[in-house]
């Protein structure tokens, strides 16, 4: 279908004041791409680059009520979770995305933050692998999370052979996390290792980097790319904005996501 309204993209998530992470990330990463974004709140938090301080859940009706609310109003090309904060928030997206299921769900299964900090009351391992993850297409979690995700694995293989029996249809591993030379993010489908992407490792540690991927992700499945490709393109991106990330506060770089923009090259200025 060619039109020129950009597809919206309705994200779940948390707000961050630093706007590094969480929503604001996500608004960020979608316009950057051509995507409407459409935000459903599920907690506040009071962070900056170097930690989370203090955060509050919405009340479940509430995140109902907002989703709702975009949801008769527009017509929305995909989902994307974040922060989720309880299990019945999890619970309240779950009954919003079932309503959908024509719609594409990318769930970054996040539960704490890049410092470890907790982004959830309760461990939402068994809510996620119920509720959301068998009606995901995608779920993008990094190595740690993986392995939180899917205890009974003993190689990160196994967990994504895990994940993908639950009924999702992609798992991509993303391997920050993982103290090899170059960054390697694994792509899993049909039971298998479908591709491995390897990016140079960059030398700082970076706010909102794994919200980066997961909506840039939805951004390129929304504009009508195959999964394979807009994963790959959503990597591509998301290494840039990294690349292109620059330390606005006192702890982590925060990512660029208008790195491409008529005002983005901002290299020279520094
Ligand atoms: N804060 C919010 C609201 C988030 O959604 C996230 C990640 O999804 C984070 C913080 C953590 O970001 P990072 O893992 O880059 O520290």
């Amino acid at each position: 279908m060619v039109t020129d309204q950009p597809p919206v993209v309705l994200c779940f998530g948390g707000t961050d004041p630093t706007a590094g992470a969480g929503v604001a990330a996500d608004v960020l990463t979608l316009a950057s791409l051509g995507c409407h974004p459409a935000i459903v709140v599920t907690a506040v938090t009071a962070q900056d680059t170097s930690g989370v301080k203090q955060y509050s859940a919405v009340p479940p009706e509430l995140v109902i009520a907002q989703a709702r609310a975009v949801l008769e109003d527009m017509a929305v090309t995909a989902f994307k979770t974040g922060m989720l904060c309880n299990s019945a928030i999890v619970s309240a997206v779950a009954s919003i995305v079932d309503d959908y299921p024509q719609i594409p769900l990318i769930v970054d299964p996040v539960q704490a933050s890049g410092h470890n900090d907790p982004l959830s009351e309760e461990p939402l391992d068994d809510a996620l692998r119920v509720l959301l993850l068998p009606r995901a297409l995608l779920v993008t979690p990094n190595s740690e999370e993986a392995r939180r995700l899917a205890p009974g694995a003993d190689t990160l293989d196994a967990c994504a052979q895990e994940l993908l029996s639950l009924g999702c249809e992609y798992v991509l591993i993303t391997g920050t996390h993982d103290p090899t030379p170059q960054v390697l993010n694994r792509l899993y489908a049909n039971k298998r290792l479908l591709d491995v992407f390897t990016f140079e490792r960059l030398p700082h540690t970076y706010h909102g980097s794994g919200c980066t991927l997961a909506s840039a992700c939805a951004g390129a499945l929304a504009h009508g790319l195959d999964p394979p490709n807009a994963i790959a393109q959503a990597l591509h991106y998301t290494w840039n904005t990294l690349k292109h990330g620059r330390r606005l506060g006192m702890g982590q770089h925060l990512p660029d996501r208008l790195y491409w923009g008529p005002m983005g090259d901002r290299q020279s200025n520094q």
